[in-house]
């Protein structure tokens, strides 16, 4: 149903008339997220303080049967926080306290709206460290995170963000407000319904407050750019440091025209930008551990073919090869329009996945640029529509997806690592799970939400 006046006055008895949105101007920016082509406008945005006033907007939304989409950062890119029925958005950013850095278990408590950078700095006051660190992460938000179970540069070695989140408080569809977990390290009375919500993109439940696990702030860091001439040296050298015994914190990687990209968006010169790929590695730990590391690997990057290899050791060093790196999806999106897929594979079958994908180039006669977290399989793909007429890029872009992710399916991987499958890949989820999986799901989803109001049409249709 549209919103009647009945409805947006009780909205704004919940929050404060201050915070309901109904201008078409102040709808705008929440009509999208950072996925290329989706956006439609919710009908109004609600901002809630609490999980009380949440709890109220959901029943209400319940007896009126009107969608409810979350909304956090809005940088996902799978088309997630898109309000796509209309309906109320609820925007997640005056829920931004941490509330709390617990130093005795090392945990952090903190509201849905917390970006994850200042969550980050927060901890690093207390000498402990939040290991997740998406590319957005100045501007992504914990319950986004939490939604999307995102994952980032350092999964290789931290792994992603389910690892971390070890209670929340959420409330449910129809309004009832539930703690899962709490300060724990072991949990297993019942189903884990926190795992469930995990990476659930907003369609089972609405998380207010997460606790998450710290770990003490490495002493250290060290970051080794290493350029090569092709990609087969580049994927093997990154196959050989996995291999090694030595666990860096990251292995990227970054084609050429992923790192032009970056350095035209940023207007900064990256060492040997003219190399066909470059690997970064992140060593992290005890400085006198990590130099020895670092020793090695370059050693072992050199002997495999790399051109160099250069070492960044202080901040400022440090600093600018992440810029280039975290850059390279704004700078791809400012260079031309794109398809972008966030596909995973074991890691044994990287190369293999390399060469397909150029093979799917030279077929499509279309630009294909891959960067991403090398070193745990999960490979961003984009494809450049650059000066191809814009019919036979719309004709094209499905069959070639859909052959990308045949392809990534028959080597063992999933369509997506860490961007969700959202509205945009939800075409394609038949491809990667049975029928019996599918529908297993939807049962969940409707056991939570049984009038499917809680961002409905994502993942799938009910
Ligand atoms: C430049 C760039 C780099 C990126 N790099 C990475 C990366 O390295 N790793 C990675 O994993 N992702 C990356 N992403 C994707 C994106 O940042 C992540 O998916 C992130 O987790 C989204 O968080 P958000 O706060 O922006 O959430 P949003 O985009 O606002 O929402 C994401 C999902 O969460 C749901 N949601 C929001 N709030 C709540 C809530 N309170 N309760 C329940 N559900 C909620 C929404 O409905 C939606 O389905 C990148 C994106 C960009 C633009």
């Amino acid at each position: 149903m549209r919103l009647d006046s009945e409805i947006i006055n009780s909205l704004g008895d919940i929050v404060g008339k201050d915070n309901v949105l109904m201008a078409r101007e102040s709808l705008e920016p929440y009509s999208h997220d950072e996925t290329p082509g989706l956006s439609h406008l919710p009908d109004v945005v609600v901002k809630p303080k609490t999980a009380e006033e949440i709890s109220k907007i959901m029943k209400l939304a319940n007896e009126k049967e009107v969608p409810v989409t979350p909304r956090a950062g809005g940088t996902g890119l799978s088309g997630g926080a898109v309000p796509w029925l209309g309906g109320i958005l609820m925007s997640f950013e005056r829920m931004n306290r941490i509330k709390e850095i617990d130093t005795e278990n090392a945990m952090a408590v903190v509201e849905s709206g917390v970006i994850v950078q200042n969550l980050e700095e927060e901890a690093a006051k207390y000498g402990l460290f939040y290991p997740p660190d998406p590319a957005s992460l100045d501007s992504c938000m914990i319950a986004g995170n939490v939604a999307e179970c995102a994952g980032g540069a350092r999964a290789f070695k931290y792994g992603v963000t389910r690892n971390y989140v070890k209670g929340m408080e959420v409330v449910l569809p129809q309004g009832e407000i539930i703690r899962l977990g709490g300060k724990l390290i072991k949990n297993v009375t019942g189903y884990s319904l926190m795992d469930l919500i995990v990476g659930s993109e907003g369609t089972l439940a609405i998380v207010t407050e997460v606790i998450l696990k710290l770990l003490p702030l490495p002493e250290a860091k060290i970051d080794l750019l290493i350029p090569f001439n092709s990609i087969e040296q580049a994927v093997n050298t990154a196959v050989k440091i996995i291999k090694s015994g030595i666990v860096p914190a990251t292995i990227e990687l970054m084609e050429r025209e992923a790192i032009k990209a970056s350095e035209r968006y940023l207007e900064k010169k990256t060492p040997f930008s003219d190399a066909e790929v470059h690997i970064l590695v992140e060593l992290d730990g005890k400085k006198e551990n990590i130099e020895k590391e670092y020793e090695i690997l370059g050693e072992l990057a050199l002997e495999n073919g790399a051109i160099d290899v250069y070492v960044a050791e202080d901040k400022g060093e440090q600093d600018r090869v992440w810029e280039a790196r975290r850059a390279i999806s704004e700078a791809l999106k400012s260079k031309s329009e794109i398809d972008h897929e966030d596909v995973v594979v074991p890691i044994s079958e990287i190369p293999n996945l390399f060469r397909n994908l150029k093979e799917l180039e030279k077929k499509y006669l279309l630009k294909i640029v891959c960067y991403g977290h090398v070193g745990d399989g999960n490979i961003h793909v984009n494809v450049l529509k650059e000066t191809m007429e814009e019919k036979k890029w719309r004709e094209i872009i499905p069959k070639l997806v859909r052959e990308i992710f045949d392809i990534v399916v028959q080597r063992g991987g999933m369509i997506s690592g860490e961007h969700g499958i959202g509205l945009a890949k939800k075409a394609y989820l038949p491809l990667a799970l049975d029928s019996a999986q599918i529908e297993l799901m939807k049962r969940i989803k409707i056991a939570f939400d049984p009038k499917n109001i809680l961002n409905p049409g994502k993942i799938f249709d009910i």
